[in-house]
C-alpha cells in the first residue's frame, strides 16, 4: 500500500514535508494582490530578514520590473507568481518552502 504524502505528492518513504516542517523551514508565500497598492503586485513573504535585501534585488532584476521590500514582505510590481518560484530556487530556496497562492483579495 502506497501511502503519497498530499502536500508534496511523494511516496511518504521520500517525502521530506514532516522533516521540513520540525526544522521549521520558513514558509515563502507568493501571491498576487490589488489591495492598498492600486496595481497589480506580486507579494513575496517569509524571506529570511538577513536576505532580503539582496532576494529584492535579484527578483527585480530577473524579472525586470520594480519593488521594495518593507517589514520582510517583498512587493514587486506586476504579477510574477509563475517565475518567483524559478528564481528562488536559483537562489539557493528549497523548492518545498515555496508556496504560489491564488490571489488574495483581488
Ligand atoms: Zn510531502
Amino acid at each position: 500500500m502506497a501511502d503519497i504524502c498530499n502536500k508534496c505528492g511523494m511516496l511518504k518513504d521520500l517525502c521530506v514535508c514532516e522533516i521540513l516542517d520540525k526544522q521549521g523551514v520558513a514558509k515563502i508565500k507568493i501571491y498576487t494582490t490589488k489591495k492598498k497598492f492600486k496595481k497589480l503586485v506580486t507579494i513575496v513573504e517569509g524571506i529570511d530578514s538577513a536576505q532580503i535585501d539582496q532576494t529584492t534585488r535579484e527578483l527585480k532584476h530577473k524579472l525586470a520590473c520594480g519593488g521594495s521590500a518593507k517589514e520582510g514582505v517583498i512587493i514587486l510590481q506586476g504579477d510574477h507568481k509563475k517565475k518567483i518560484p524559478a528564481v528562488l530556487k536559483a537562489l539557493g530556496y528549497l523548492p518545498e518552502s515555496i508556496e504560489v497562492s491564488d490571489r488574495f483579495g483581488g
